[in-house]
């Protein structure tokens, strides 16, 4: 049997044809899955008994299982950590609340093969990409989550959680149809951030789709030789061919693009680092985002201190470059960024 939540939204007319039903049925039977997020087709009450029984033959219906929930003292954030479909691993995404925003920072792969050095998720390698199911079903749960405390459902969505979200380009899209549907969860380009280590033709591809997301790069060092030290995924795709793409994804979508910076102490917020920043970035439209190097197991690199990661920021701004600090929340439940690990179940 095929599961219902793997169909890619433009495909299910075409599944409810061909069990013998009319098209309209399909938006019912979405409205039910998404929006009312049921878990069974019996709690469909517009859908006759007979669509319901050909339903239950012909597909499986199921939400992902919550494995934990770690709300942060602050109050800020929330680790959710979701089964997978085979029940084998664990997917960790995280809610960030914020005045009334709503963020759902949402996992796209398990493990991931980038392998940058600061991430706790590129230790564990590539294990596979998620499916469909998994991906919208993070979002499906955390809207569960905020509806058992009476708030607000997600407003926003940055996939920045485990794995590279243009990796599993694909699927990636198909969320995204779900997503962004004016008749689903209608959340706009405006709202949704992808970050990318800077596989550069997946961002030519995205630029092809005219999605008008917002783009996030991972930058996170001024020179080669750092950068391919960090992020093994320089070699391939060095700076200059990062600057490139950046500069024409903000000339073709109108949007200014980001930079993550992991700022690491007295490694990259030197001041040759400054001026390396200014000479790519000087010019086009962009930020930087810096965000200091939260702490991980069995590394030995340092966080800056507020005051250095300030004159940092300062000293950016001074030379024309507008430069944000990241408020890293959920640093309590090591749900911030290079944090998430989808570690295997033990039974
Ligand atoms: S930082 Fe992103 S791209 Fe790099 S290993 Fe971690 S998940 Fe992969």
């Amino acid at each position: 049997m095929e599961r219902f939540k793997n169909i890619p939204l433009h495909d299910l007319a075409d599944r409810v044809i061909a069990i013998g039903e009319k098209k309209f049925r399909a938006q019912q039977i979405v409205d039910w899955v998404y929006d009312k997020r049921v878990t069974t087709f019996d709690e469909m009450r517009n859908i006759s008994g007979e669509l319901k029984e050909k339903l239950k033959r012909n597909f499986i219906l199921a939400k992902l299982d919550v494995n934990k929930v770690i709300e942060s003292k602050y109050g800020d954030a929330v680790k959710f950590g979701f089964e997978t479909i085979d029940g084998e691993y664990i997917i960790e995404s995280v809610l960030l609340i914020d005045g009334d925003r709503r963020t759902i920072c949402i996992s796209s792969q398990l493990g991931c093969g980038l392998g940058c050095v600061f991430c706790e998720t590129g230790k564990m390698g590539l294990i596979r990409n998620l499916t469909l199911e998994e991906m919208v079903g993070q979002f499906i749960g955390i809207n569960d989550y905020l509806a058992s405390k009476g708030d607000k459902p997600i407003t926003n969505i940055v996939f920045m959680g485990m794995g590279e979200a243009l990796s599993n380009f694909e699927t990636f899209l198909n969320a995204l149809e779900i997503f962004m549907h004016e008749d689903i969860y209608n959340i706009g380009g405006r709202r949704i951030t992808v970050s990318t280590a800077g596989v550069v033709p997946s961002i030519e591809r995205l630029l092809k789709e005219k999605l008008n997301i917002g783009l996030a790069i991972s930058l996170n060092s001024y020179s080669n030789e750092l950068r391919n030290e960090l992020m093994p995924i320089n070699k391939k795709y060095p700076i200059e061919s990062i600057m490139a793409i950046a500069r024409r994804y903000a000339a073709e979508t109108g949007r200014t693009v980001t930079f993550e910076y992991v700022v690491i102490d007295g490694k990259t917020n030197t001041p040759e680092a400054l001026q390396a920043i200014y000479n790519y970035c000087g010019g086009f439209d962009c930020k930087i985002n810096l965000i200091p190097l939260n702490p991980s197991t069995g590394s030995s690199l340092l966080g800056p201190g507020d005051s250095s990661l300030e004159m940092f920021a300062d000293a950016l701004g001074r030379k024309g470059i507008t430069a944000t600090i990241r408020k890293s929340r959920g640093q309590d439940i090591w749900g911030a960024c290079g944090q998430l690990a989808g570690k295997r179940i033990v039974r």
